[in-house]
């Protein structure tokens, strides 16, 4: 692949910024990529219409051709030229969770090429929250096609820096908007099942999906097990190792104390330890903190970025304590067990 000339521009205030948000826009619009953030994690964009562009979303991300990509709108009007039917329990998500962190997968109406959602006959939709994302998607005049902007397999970035690390020399431009808000990637719930069904977890919760649409909602396999290759699965990217930092992940499953003492066992070097930070002052190794341990908006916030630091830091193994799985705790341990490669220890 050829090095392009990367250009790193502040989108961060939506008045100051407005030719550097224009020039992303053009710049999606006549078959560029751009990183760019969204409240939840950064994407690397392009014009979903566009299939010289998304098929270099693919080549450059490194990412499997059959791992569907989620189409971004900047209004919920947008939605029903994307879908063959925008249909009931659809509008009662968009008018609670848009725009947000939801993504809604939906039988195509067509318009979007197949190479954008991998030949399925479905397509995921989201319309996000951060009003930049919306005003570049609004300018740009088109669907924008964006996953996470980083290398398959990395931790997502919720930083302009982490994208200048895993993607500068590769797309013409990187939008920096400051740090994600939500810090994990939207939850995908598909609707094209009889039973609604979370494909991925997120921070809006199948509690609160499930009381809005007044009605039982299923949780796929694939979000609490290993896929194995060549299995058919409902959500294609649950298949993959994820979210990885370079240094391998174990989780640990026990109590403070428990932990404290398997820790204080190990004495290999470049050991690290992902934790609570009501655990810091007990830790015999060097660690980090996850957040609060009832603080699961902070954890899915830093989890990451701690992943990305624990890397700078030169750490060789992490052991990460088990999240909650309650609620946002799901979407945190789903990410956590993947970049895990499910290596679990219950001690
Ligand atoms: P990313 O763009 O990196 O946030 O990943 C997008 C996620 O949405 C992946 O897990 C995909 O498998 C999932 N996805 C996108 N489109 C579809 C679809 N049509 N059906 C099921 N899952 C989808
Ligand atoms: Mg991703």
């Amino acid at each position: 692949m050829n090095e392009i000339n990367t250009k790193l521009v502040s989108v961060k205030d939506i008045k100051v910024d407005i030719d550097n948000i224009q020039l992303v826009a053009d710049t999606l619009r006549t078959g560029g990529l751009a990183a760019m953030p969204t409240e939840t994690v950064y994407g690397i964009a392009a014009n979903a219409l566009d299939e010289k562009a998304v098929s270099r979303i693919f080549s450059v991300k490194g990412r499997p051709q059959d791992n569907p990509l989620i189409v971004h709108i900047a209004d919920v009007k947008e939605l029903s030229v994307l879908v063959q039917e925008v249909t009931p329990n659809a509008r009662k998500l968009t008018e609670v969770f848009w725009p947000g962190a939801l993504t809604m997968v939906l039988p195509s109406s067509g318009l979007i090429p197949k190479s954008v959602n991998a030949g399925l006959n479905t397509i995921a939709v989201r319309m996000p929250g951060l009003p930049v994302t919306r005003e570049i998607i609004r300018r740009a005049g088109v669907p924008i096609a964006a996953p996470s902007a980083n290398i398959s397999g990395r931790p997502s970035p919720t930083t302009a820096q982490h994208c200048i690390d895993d993607l500068w020399g590769k797309v013409e431009l990187i939008a920096d908007g400051g740090e994600c808000a939500v810090g994990l990637e939207s939850t995908v719930i598909s609707l094209a099942t009889a039973t609604p069904r979370i494909l991925r977890p997120g921070t809006v919760t199948p509690e609160q999906i499930a009381e809005v649409l007044g009605c039982e909602i299923e949780i796929d396999e694939s979000v609490f097990n290993h896929n194995n290759d060549g299995v058919k699965v409902s959500s294609p990217g649950m298949k993959y190792k994820h979210y990885s930092p370079k240094a391998s992940v174990t989780i640990l499953d026990g109590n403070t104390e428990q932990v404290m003492r398997y820790l204080s066992e190990q004495d290999c070097d470049d050991i690290w330890a992902l934790v609570f930070e009501e655990d810091l002052p007990f830790l015999p190794i060097s660690g980090l903190s996850l957040g609060k341990f009832n603080d699961v908006h902070e954890q899915a916030f830093r989890l990451f970025a701690a992943f990305r630091e624990l890397d700078k830091k030169g750490a060789k193994h992490i052991y990460a304590r088990m999240p909650n799985t309650e609620g946002i705790g799901l979407a945190v341990y789903n990410r956590m067990i993947r970049a895990a490669g499910f290596r679990v220890i219950n001690i």
